[in-house]
């Protein structure tokens, strides 16, 4: 694959001295679900709130085989529900393209509904390895009562949950820290990734990471030109001590950049090849393992 992308981020994590990278913030979306969630995008709708011109539309095969040629060694697919109803659909989706493609975290969705518990527990049983939640496009609590059950299992599984929580890119009342502060006195065990590093709320999102020993952050649009720096320099020392705790995400295909301007953003930041070397690869591989 010659696309104009691959050499600048192969050239990145060559001279780290890595393998390659693993991103755990990827989107791959069965095919009418995808082109719905796009037109939101290009119509810069009320839930996105300014242009967002989308880089990689290609089809699915071509959107692989550019991550493989980029040398993404592992990446989920990541579904979201946005209403009752629709997550099994997604699920059963999201289960045969990671069967279909090697280097897939398997992931999965979940909603507060009826029978919810029962289909987490069945797929945590079959072996998922990574769920998925967005409370701005879902609009419910993390604490929602009808996902009581749920957290006691995945607190006893240890499945990490990655939860688009902040308030970006146009908050609503069910976004910001308050439902994971409640859910975590409840089961402060609880593997969550906090998407966007919390953005715009990264303050109380950091403090939750630093004091719970399974809470991490994914870098996704973070330090980017589109995005800004949502951390304030001060906040800084806090993210170098936070290294084994930070994940690479990158929110491909689903981006206004080419891909190597995620790691640009992330090596401005200064804080050292190591902290890049664990962030880009290691706790990836430390969290789910190099797969198939
Ligand atoms: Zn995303």
């Amino acid at each position: 694959m010659t696309h104009e992308d691959v050499a600048p981020v192969r050239a990145f994590w060559e001279e780290l001295g890595l393998p390659g990278l693993f991103d755990v913030h990827v989107h791959f979306l069965p095919p009418n679900i995808q082109r719905a969630v796009w037109a939101v995008f290009d119509s810069a709708g009320p839930k996105i709130g300014r242009e967002w011109p989308i880089r990689y539309r290609q089809s699915h095969e071509e959107r692989v085989e550019l991550l493989r040629a980029m040398g993404v060694r592992r990446f989920p697919t990541l579904p979201y529900a946005h209403k009752p109803g629709v997550a099994a659909y997604l699920n059963d989706w999201s289960r045969s393209f990671a069967a279909d493609v090697r280097e897939v975290i398997w992931s999965a969705t979940f909603f507060p509904e009826d029978g919810v518990a029962a289909y987490v527990a069945e797929l945590v049983e079959a072996g998922v390895e990574l769920f998925k939640l967005h409370l701005q496009v879902g609009e419910f609590h993390l604490d929602d009562p009808l996902l009581g059950e749920v957290w006691g299992l995945l607190e006893d599984a240890g499945v990490p949950v990655l939860v688009h929580a902040g308030s970006g890119p146009v908050g609503n009342d069910y976004t910001g820290p308050a439902s994971m502060e409640r859910l975590l006195e409840q089961h402060p065990r609880l593997p969550i990734i906090v998407a966007h590093m919390g953005a715009p709320e990264v303050v109380p999102f950091l403090r939750l990471c630093e004091e719970h020993e399974r809470v991490r952050l994914d870098t996704t649009m973070c330090f980017t030109d589109f995005f800004g720096q949502p951390y304030p320099d001060s906040l800084l020392p806090r993210l170098a001590d936070l290294q084994d705790k930070v994940l690479l995400g990158t929110d491909f295909p689903t981006i206004p950049y080419p891909y190597v301007h995620q790691l640009e953003g992330l090596a401005r930041l200064d804080l050292g090849d190591d902290w890049l070397r664990a962030v880009c690869w290691e706790n990836g591989v430390e969290l789910f393992g190099l797969g198939r």
